[in-house]
């Protein structure tokens, strides 16, 4: 298996046992914990120069991935913009606020970054086929790098997945099962037929190590975007919590190879209709309930039982973050306000964080000379029959 001199193989977040990568695709042999890839740090020689000297996109931090670049399966995602947003930060009384917009990724959200390295290792592994089941975003992503790499994909997704997701993986010709109900029910169905099709390789949240991997180079690329400032807060649409944990790992490596001195405060937004990281955080528990009713229109964040959540919940409070809900109809709100203030197009689930971000600035978690970063997850365009909908609800 080609991989990256540094890259030291997986450690089980759970029984704290170490594997070798070549035999682990998935989650922990011993007891089914989330796997989590380890490195050589000190073998490792990443200054601000030598980044400064590498070739755009993401794979500009392949010393700190577990595979090189020579290896990928990419379509040049990441290098997304960081948009400044002034009327935002006037808004929200602080010194300045970011838009990191990953919606300029191929399938036009972040699940890129982690699908290019999930796929990649996929491939590694010798893989004919890769399965997942999604909300709809990384089904669309993985069905696409799926393609770009000659595997077959194999993807369970909700009934209410959107419409340009459920299109998509047909047009990437991906092997669709639209499963009745909610993310939970297409879970269990994949479940099910990834037990009847061994040679399946899973790229689902957290049972391929790979993807908040992935999700580390939002952080990286943030913060060399700010001339290495860290930001003091980034708020993030909070469902799985994959990208939440990636970026908070990706800003205590900076900081452990001396890059940085400090860690943003990660703050994870989810809506009122699907809150149990707000609720185990308000509750000071170190891992969630099962959320029972999920209903919410941020479909990328209704996640009822996000099984890392202690690892979610550690990033928030190592690093003196928090956790905020708000209703879909402020989120929606947000999404028509960013649009008009500052021309950026958020995705519904992605105007969580910006909805979210309001309320935190009102309960006085944000100083005056701070800075804000606020993940735009997904494309606006991606969700414009939602918002459009929402603007008729309103007579206009
Ligand atoms: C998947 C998704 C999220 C949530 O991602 P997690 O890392 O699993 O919490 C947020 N926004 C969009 C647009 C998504 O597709
Ligand atoms: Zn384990």
């Amino acid at each position: 298996m080609e991989t990256t001199a540094a890259f030291a193989g997986l450690t089980c977040t759970d029984c704290g046992e170490t594997f070798d990568a070549e035999d682990t695709p998935g989650r922990c042999p011993d007891c089914d914990g989330i796997l989590d890839p380890d490195y050589d740090y000190d073998a490792l020689d990443v200054t601000r120069e030598t980044l400064a000297g590498e070739a755009p996109g993401l794979w500009r931090y392949e010393s700190l991935l577990p595979f090189p670049r020579s290896a990928a399966v990419t379509m040049d995602e990441g290098e997304t913009p960081l948009v400044e947003a002034p009327s935002l930060a006037e808004e929200l009384g602080v010194e300045a606020v970011y838009i990191k917009d990953e919606g300029r990724n191929p399938t036009g959200t972040f699940k890129d970054r982690g699908q290019a390295l999930a796929v990649t290792a996929a491939t590694l592994h010798g893989a004919t086929d890769v399965a997942l089941a999604t909300a709809g975003n990384a089904g669309q992503a993985a069905s696409a790098y799926a393609a770009r790499a000659g595997l077959d994909s194999h993807v369970f997704v909700p009934s209410r997945a959107s419409f340009v997701n459920k299109a998509m993986i047909n047009v990437h010709g991906g092997d669709m099962t639209v499963v009745e109900g909610r993310l939970g029910d297409a879970g269990a169905a994949f479940e099910d037929a990834l037990a009847e099709h061994d040679d399946w390789h899973p790229v689902q949240t957290f049972v391929t190590p790979y993807r908040h991997e992935g999700k580390k180079t939002m952080l990286y690329e943030t913060v060399e975007q700010l001339d290495w400032e860290v930001p003091d807060h980034v708020v993030y649409p909070t469902g799985g919590g994959v990208g939440l944990v990636g970026m908070h790992k990706a800003a205590r490596e900076l900081r452990d190879l001396g890059l940085t001195d400090e860690l943003p405060a990660m703050w994870a937004a989810q809506s009122e209709g699907c809150a149990p990281i707000v609720e185990a955080f308000d509750e000071g528990k170190e891992m969630h309930e099962a959320w029972e009713y999920p209903d919410t229109i941020c479909g990328g964040i209704e996640v009822a039982d996000p099984g890392a959540s202690p690892l979610i919940l550690d990033a928030l409070r190592e690093s003196g973050g928090g956790a905020v809900a708000t209703s879909d109809e402020d989120i929606l709100d947000s999404a028509v306000t960013v649009a008009q203030h500052e021309g950026v197009e958020m995705g519904v689930t992605c105007a969580a964080a910006a909805s979210g971000a309001w309320d935190l600035a009102q309960d006085g978690a944000f100083d005056a000379d701070d800075t804000v970063v606020l993940l735009n997850t997904g494309a606006g365009s991606k969700d414009a029959d939602v918002v459009r909908s929402h603007l008729m609800s309103k007579g206009i």
